[in-house]
């Protein structure tokens, strides 16, 4: 019923260059994968290369953030107007490296939100606890706040239109993936969450993306749990055949 969906975060790799040469053999090695979404999202200045290197195929172009206002002096940001321009479909909200080093907090991103959902761009918007968090069995209070923090005074109907990404911080480039049991649980708790908000039909077509250290040997287990959907994967995602085979996870 919940298409899986598997991005790519990029970060901060790779030139246009070579953003375009991963994108083309991305494209080479999962050309036979269906029932699938793709969705890479690279660096701002690669994303036109990349738009081009993913025409005429399934695969998804996604951004890494933006701003909240389509456009005004905002010197060194960029509008969600100028993603749709480019191509994408999605972008990524609140990671947690945009929480830690740039200060985003749930108004913040409650705005960028909006400005996103309005302009018909699908949010990828991430959640998730520090270690210490999760030491102090704050987990779920965590990812309460945030859901709800991000999506105060948001409706969403069409389900099609959010994804939301679990990311513990602990696991994100760690290695430290984690277990099946931790991510379904959470991942129970953040679809009850948008239940709350939106009723159950709803919450049951919002694809929920795990992400932290998922690789090509850890994705069937985390993709057999019945709330996970698809997954936001930054290290793996940067070598075509180890995205690709997360891809094909089955
Ligand atoms: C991420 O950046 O969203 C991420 C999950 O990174 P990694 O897969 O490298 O842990």
């Amino acid at each position: 019923m919940r298409t899986p969906i598997m991005a790519g975060n990029w970060k901060m790799h790779k030139t246009a260059a070579e953003a375009t040469a991963l994108a083309a053999g991305i494209v080479e090695q999962v050309r036979e994968v269906t029932g699938v979404e793709v969705v890479l999202c690279p660096p701002f200045t690669a994303l036109g290369t990349v738009a081009e290197a993913v025409k005429g195929t399934t695969i998804s172009l996604g951004a890494q953030n933006c701003h909240y206002e389509a456009q005004g002096a905002f010197t060194g940001e960029v509008s969600p107007n100028f993603l749709l321009d480019f191509g994408c479909k999605y972008v990524i909200i609140a990671h947690s490296e945009r929480r830690q080093h740039f200060g985003e907090d749930d108004a913040l991103i409650n705005r960028k939100l909006k400005a996103v959902l309005g302009l018909g761009l699908v949010p990828v918007f991430c959640v998730g606890e520090s270690l210490e968090q999760r030491e102090k069995d704050l987990t779920f209070d965590v990812l309460r706040k945030q859901v709800l923090g991000g999506l105060a005074g948001i409706q969403v109907q069409d389900p099609s239109r959010l994804v939301v990404a679990y990311e513990p911080v602990w696991a994100i480039g760690t290695g430290k993936v984690a277990t099946p049991q931790q991510a379904q649980e959470a991942h129970r708790y953040l679809r009850d969450l948008l239940a709350g908000l939106w009723g159950t039909e709803t919450a049951e077509g919002v694809r929920l993306q795990y992400g932290g250290s998922v690789k090509p040997d850890n994705v069937r287990e985390l993709m057999a749990c019945p709330d996970i959907d698809g997954a936001l994967v930054g290290g793996a995602s940067l070598d075509a055949g180890s995205f690709a085979r997360i891809v094909r996870f089955q």
